[in-house]
């Protein structure tokens, strides 16, 4: 059990680093600036240990970000309800990326200052390879370990972001409190925050897209910012302290007021 749970947190710190650190607060929102190398090295590891295209992501949470809570929001539970958003955002995403295989003018406009191309597996159709693999590993830790929940961990923590994807796109969109009266539905929703490397904090984000730290007041704790540091000390990237608003810099004395 405790190597099942131990692998599991080190799948699921890897898929986190990537989703939430790299493909969104660096390459969507440049929050966090990286080096040409840096980039590439993402661009060629990304899809294989993930299973998530990078420019297919940043492409449809840019649109996200464009559309927030309409009927062209990519995955809002605003129009077809909660639990939909899990089929909604496998489409979207399956949609977006045949159409940036295309070259379909409208979205690479969206991602032109995102210095890849779709992934080759995707261009051949070939999406569910890493996550065959990636399941094939967990195969053999099981086998190697003579655990099955040690494969099985491994393999829900590298692969299971449709779930967290999930759990920010229908919580943080209507499920928490706000702090910000921005013209979207966008909630913070802690117990999502917490696991989601403070991605759960949706309303505090669209207020300030561009802000590296998700977390704007006192109470608010986000592992994103504080891993992000930890590759900062790194040399691996570097973060765009500038861009976090002065109400965070102010605390609970911020101008701000919960709205609703
Ligand atoms: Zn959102
Ligand atoms: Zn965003």
């Amino acid at each position: 059990m405790m190597l099942g749970l131990t692998l599991f947190l080190f799948g699921y710190l890897i898929s986190m680093i990537y989703t939430s650190i790299f493909y969104h607060r660096a390459l969507c929102h440049g929050a966090i600036s990286l080096s040409p190398r840096m980039a590439k090295f993402i661009d060629r590891t990304g899809m294989a240990l993930t299973g998530i295209d990078p420019l297919g992501w940043v492409c449809m949470h840019r649109l996200h970000h464009e559309f927030s809570d309409t009927i062209k929001d990519p995955h809002s539970p605003a129009h077809t309800g909660f639990w939909y958003t899990l089929v909604k955002q496998h489409k979207s995403y399956e949609r977006i990326l045949s159409r940036l295989v295309l070259k379909d003018a409208r979205l690479m406009a969206v991602v032109k200052d995102v210095p890849f191309d779709v992934h080759a597996l995707n261009k051949k159709q070939l999406w569910w390879l890493p996550f065959f693999y990636q399941a094939f590993i967990g195969v053999l830790i099981s086998f190697a370990t003579h655990n099955s929940l040690a494969g099985l961990g491994y393999f829900l923590g590298i692969c299971g972001h449709p779930i967290q994807g999930f759990l920010v796109n229908a919580f943080g969109h209507g499920v928490g409190y706000r702090s910000f009266d921005c013209p979207d539905q966008s909630t913070n929703n802690t117990p999502v925050a917490l696991l989601c490397f403070g991605e759960g904090y949706q309303n505090n984000h669209h207020q300030f897209p561009s802000s590296p730290l998700f977390a704007m007041k006192a109470g608010e704790f986000d592992l994103g910012y504080l891993f992000a540091n930890g590759l900062e000390s790194l040399g691996l990237l570097k973060i765009r302290r500038d861009l976090i608003p002065l109400t965070k810099i102010m605390g609970d004395k911020a101008t701000f007021s919960p709205s609703k």
